[in-house]
């Protein structure tokens, strides 16, 4: 049974846009199609009559660095991003995050806008934009617009956007500064395909030996990514020690709700889990904000 019938690869929005728009539903965006051909194939039956594929088009596929903010395109694949010497200094935690994702054959064509539009709560690119506040810039019901990049999700597997109608466009952030770092750590079950148990992505900025700001996400800890915010409030103006970090560790496992996932873990496991990854996230995040020197931690190439 075939699982769609015609496949386009427009090159320019406009054209992405009309074609979803001829189709009429009938069409779905495709980019690397790790997550929809999976899907696809898993349910019987389904099929498109048309994929619309927008990673052809200039504007989705490039990363632009500016001194004010950083801009990645939707379709800009995993392995592009671990490649960039430039993600690597000023978005430690995205590099990381998405050095984690799949083996090399899943990173070389998954994108990070397939990761976020796929709406899990606990996609490992999803992880480190919502620790980098990211905004998403899309186009729903035909009008373009930027987003924060929580917005993006509706409940599980639920996108704000239609993606037989809207499109994901690019992401951006501030790149960090000086006394700011990142940082990205994942737990998982090695098992044939990894399955992730737990991500954690923290940004901070230090102030000589406090800690001024701080963003953390957890995931999954949710139907939709989510800050820790009590955990942010406590780090805030605390000194950075390792006191600190045990205490934020602490609490972050008292205030968060980890589920029970068949395959995956317990929530019990994961609330344990919860403690040891924040430990592991902020302590690496401080020594990094602290020293000035960031270099990405267990990437795949
Ligand atoms: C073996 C394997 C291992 C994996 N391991 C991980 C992992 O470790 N961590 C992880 O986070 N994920 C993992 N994934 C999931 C997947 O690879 C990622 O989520 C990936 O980023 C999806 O990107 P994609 O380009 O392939 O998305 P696609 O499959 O092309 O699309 C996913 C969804 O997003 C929509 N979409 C895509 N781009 C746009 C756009 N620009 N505008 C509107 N809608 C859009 C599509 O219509 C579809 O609904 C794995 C998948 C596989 C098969």
């Amino acid at each position: 049974m075939k699982l769609w019938h015609h496949y386009h690869t427009p090159t320019s929005i406009d054209e992405a846009l009309a074609l979803l728009k001829q189709y009429d539903g009938e069409a779905q965006v495709i980019a690397g199609g790790t997550d929809l051909l999976v899907d696809l194939r898993a349910e019987e039956g389904a099929a498109f009559h048309a994929l619309v594929d927008i990673t052809a088009i200039p504007e989705l596929t490039t990363i632009d660095v500016q001194e004010s903010a950083i801009t990645i395109g939707a379709g800009v694949t995993h392995s592009q991003i671990v490649r960039s010497s430039t993600l690597a200094a000023q978005a430690t935690c995205l590099v990381e995050s998405c050095g984690v994702v799949g083996g090399p054959q899943v990173r070389n064509v998954g994108t990070l806008g397939g990761n976020v539009a796929h709406a899990l709560p606990a996609g490992d690119g999803t992880t480190s934009l919502v620790a980098l506040d990211a905004e998403a810039e899309i186009i729903l019901n035909g009008e373009r617009r930027w987003v924060p990049i929580l917005d993006m999700y509706k409940g599980p597997g639920q996108s704000l956007l239609d993606s037989t109608r809207d499109l994901l466009l690019r992401f951006r952030f501030k790149p960090t500064g000086a006394g700011e770092a990142t940082a990205f750590k994942r737990i998982m079950r090695p098992q044939g395909v990894a399955l992730p148990i737990l991500g954690c992505a923290v940004w901070l900025r230090v102030d000589g030996d406090t800690i001024a700001e701080s963003r953390v996400c957890i995931a999954p800890a949710g139907p939709t990514p989510l800050r820790a915010s009590e955990v942010e409030a406590f780090l805030n103006g605390k000194p950075a020690s390792e006191t600190t970090i045990d205490e934020a560790a602490e609490l972050g496992q008292q205030v968060l709700n980890p589920r029970t996932s068949k395959y995956r873990a317990t929530a019990d496991y994961r609330r344990e889990m919860i403690g040891v990854l924040l430990r592991r996230t902020l302590t690496l995040a401080t020594k990094r904000a602290q020293t000035g020197v960031a270099v990405p931690e267990g990437v795949g190439m």
